[in-house]
């Protein structure tokens, strides 16, 4: 018999288990809206233009060499990675309080954050907004942080529960982490307001509640890079600490190179050397060092003044898409004359709508209309195009009529 025969067989993943079901499904109309990954009109995975373009000059430059990286990551990308969610004159970077480590892109940024958390900071209770991406409460428990929730989402409005929210984070205890998405929260795609987070910063900062920013989609929520990363920049204009976890996966497309970066922004220089030389034992037995190829395409696109452009544009295609099949499915679902209101569509922000649509009728989608999306009705607006709009219309319709 073997050793291994007391193993049970996990659950697939929630998320990416959908894709798996969708993989499995012969039917040649098939779309999986589970896995939030952008797709072309056409329905393909996108590699911009810029990436193509600095790879290859990658590639050409037969003096590159694949030598080990430091423990740290490419000190290059590190440097523009900061300057990229803070800003180019960031008075954080320039008093050199920023310490930032290059990782496997957020979900790694998150969990090596977490675990410098568990191992240098008094307080282990991380606060999540209820609901969030699913994978955090994972991420932060296996580092030695303990989970609990704000409330974040009213299912009433679809939007912000606001009064929650506050009432939440007013309870915590002092010092205690709180996870904020920095834009487009996923699953509800539902962001404060610019008014709402100086609320939140004020409660937070008067409570001494340590912020740590998930960056997942900078740039791909409103098409800008600066105005995406405006909820960072007022925690750290007021001098206070923060961690922020940047991934590259969205928005430059980059998602299976695994490049992203931990940034921890302290009270002054000497604590952020300390910091880092901590950062690096916690990195050195995970995985010792980060792989190097996509740092350095990231590297060569941030650096060059045209290629930064470049990329800006092909980023602001990418998010004007995803807004645009926002509008084209509510007023598909209006055409319909579906029940009930769908305004929160267009309201919403990012990557994804938060339909509302409950689990069962999820699985008629599937079972009917070979519709892949997760469980608690979260569609990805990246998957859709003006072809497959009508079949998820028709299929909303169905599910709710
Ligand atoms: N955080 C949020 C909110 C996300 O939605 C995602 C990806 O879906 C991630 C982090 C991590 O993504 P990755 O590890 O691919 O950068």
């Amino acid at each position: 018999d073997s050793v291994f025969a007391n193993v049970v067989r996990a659950p697939e993943d929630p998320i990416l288990g959908v894709t798996v079901a969708y993989n499995k499904d012969p039917s040649p109309k098939k779309l999986n809206l589970g896995v939030g990954a952008y797709r072309t009109e056409e329905g393909k995975p996108l590699v911009l233009n810029v990436v193509r373009r600095a790879e290859q000059m990658l590639v050409n430059d037969t003096s590159r060499v694949k030598e080990y990286l430091p423990i740290v990551g490419l000190a290059e990308f590190n440097k523009l990675s900061a300057k990229l969610i803070f800003g180019v004159d960031s008075p954080a970077i320039q008093e050199n309080r920023v310490t930032t480590v290059q990782c496997l892109s957020g979900t790694g940024s998150l969990r090596v954050g977490a675990e410098f958390l568990a191992r240098h900071y008094h307080e282990h209770t991380i606060y999540i907004p209820q609901p969030t991406w699913g994978n955090h409460p994972k991420v932060f428990t296996i580092a030695g942080l303990s989970v609990k929730t704000y409330r974040y989402y009213s299912p009433e409005t679809r939007g912000l529960d606001f009064q929650g929210l506050l009432d939440d984070l007013n309870a915590a205890p002092s010092g205690a982490i709180v996870l904020l998405h920095a834009c487009a929260h996923n699953p509800t795609g539902v962001d404060p307001t610019p008014e709402q987070w100086e609320q939140i910063r004020q409660l937070m900062r008067s409570k001494g509640l340590l912020p740590f920013f998930d960056s997942a989609y900078q740039g791909f929520a409103s098409g800008s890079l600066d105005e995406d990363a405006q909820s960072v920049r007022m925690f750290v204009s007021d001098g206070g600490e923060c961690l922020v976890a940047q991934s590259y996966a969205k928005n430059m497309g980059m998602y299976g190179e695994r490049v992203g970066a931990l940034s921890i922004v302290c009270k002054s220089a000497d604590v952020a050397v300390r910091v880092e030389s901590q950062l690096k034992l916690v990195i050195r037995p995970m995985y010792s060092n980060p792989p190097i190829h996509g740092a350095s395409i990231v590297a060569a696109i941030l650096k060059d003044s045209h290629m930064y452009h470049e990329w800006t544009v092909e980023l602001k295609a990418m998010a004007d898409r995803i807004i645009s099949m926002r509008q084209k499915l509510f007023d598909a679902l209006q055409a319909r004359g579906t029940p009930g209101d769908w305004s929160h569509i267009i309201k919403q922000i990012g990557m994804f709508t938060f339909t509302g649509l409950n689990a069962q009728q999820v699985a008629f989608m599937t079972k009917e209309y070979h519709i892949y999306m997760t469980s608690d009705g979260r569609i990805s607006m990246a998957g859709l195009s003006s072809q497959t709009v009508p079949l998820l219309a028709d299929a909303i319709h169905a599910a709710v009529s």
